[in-house]
């Protein structure tokens, strides 16, 4: 909201950075994370941090201890590794709100190749090395990249059944070649679905957007939404969300220079962290 337009990142320590009261141990965290370098798939069409073990001095997967203890995270890699050889079952329609929609997509894939699916897959465990690292207990929607689905109802339903302090669906867009950039889904108010979780999913959305773009030098999408952000009301993985939750797409793998960096491991470790930094400053600025 009083992001420029711009979109290039405040100078350390500008009153804009920091606006909530943050944890001395978050604090350093995202002091780190503004040291590293940058990171948006539509879901339509279908994309090892541990960078504060200095502070938490026994990093452990445990998810009790640091800043995040007690806090349940749930991480969905969008679209699976199966998909493609699964048309039957990605295909079938699954309630996503007031309409149906398809159980699942297969993604989107770069002109050089790589698919969404593969993306997502790294990306969610590079994000949930950095939240365990802070204590967070992290739950992702499928177990491996070798699988089919779950449907987006099933993805939303993981979040709802383990009561999740926040919830985030990772993609890399699939759009044309000379859009790029990263952009944060919120969901809009679906009468009957969404109304408990606008409020809190709206800040979700600009606490990771606000850290991205701090964080990385990945640029606000230049080809859809506005400063890095969209409301949807057509995502069954939202309208069926009852707990705060957002779609972050990375970047364009439609587009050759982000689906360079999408591919780069230490690209997406930093992102990773970006957007770990986000969610702890959502789920501790209250
Ligand atoms: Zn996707």
């Amino acid at each position: 909201m009083t992001i420029p337009r711009t979109g290039r990142p405040a100078p350390e320590g500008a009153p804009t950075s920091l606006t909530r009261p943050l944890t001395g141990v978050l604090t350093a965290l995202l002091a780190i994370t503004a040291l590293t370098a940058a990171a948006g798939c539509t879901a339509i069409s279908h994309g090892d941090s541990g960078a504060d073990d200095d502070v938490v001095q026994s990093p452990s997967a445990e998810g009790d201890e640091g800043p995040l203890s007690g806090q349940t995270i749930v991480i969905d890699p969008g679209h699976n590794g199966g998909n493609a050889d699964a048309a039957g079952e990605i295909n079938e329609s699954v309630p996503a709100g007031p309409n149906k929609k398809a159980c699942d997509t297969v993604g989107a894939t770069s002109a050089d190749g790589y698919p969404e699916h593969e993306f997502t897959w790294e990306f969610a465990r590079d994000l949930r090395t950095a939240l365990e690292a802070d204590g967070a207990t992290v739950i992702l929607t499928r177990p491996d990249n070798e699988g089919v689905g779950p449907c987006i109802n099933e993805r939303a339903e993981i979040g709802n059944d383990a009561d999740a302090d926040a919830a985030i669906s990772i993609h890399a867009d699939g759009a044309d070649s000379e859009g790029r950039g990263f952009h944060v889904i919120a969901p809009g108010e679906v009468e009957g679905y969404t109304e408990d979780i606008v409020e809190p999913s709206r800040r979700l959305a600009e606490d990771v957007r606000a850290e991205i773009r701090d964080g990385t030098d990945q640029p606000y999408a230049d080809y859809i939404g506005e400063e890095g952000l969209d409301v949807r009301t057509d995502l069954g993985g939202l309208n069926l969300s009852a707990v705060p939750k957002i779609f972050l797409e990375v970047g364009n793998l439609g587009n050759a220079e982000d689906a360079e960096l999408l591919q780069d491991q230490e690209w997406r470790q930093q992102t990773a962290e970006a957007v770990a930094a986000g969610k702890s400053r959502f789920l501790l600025g209250e």
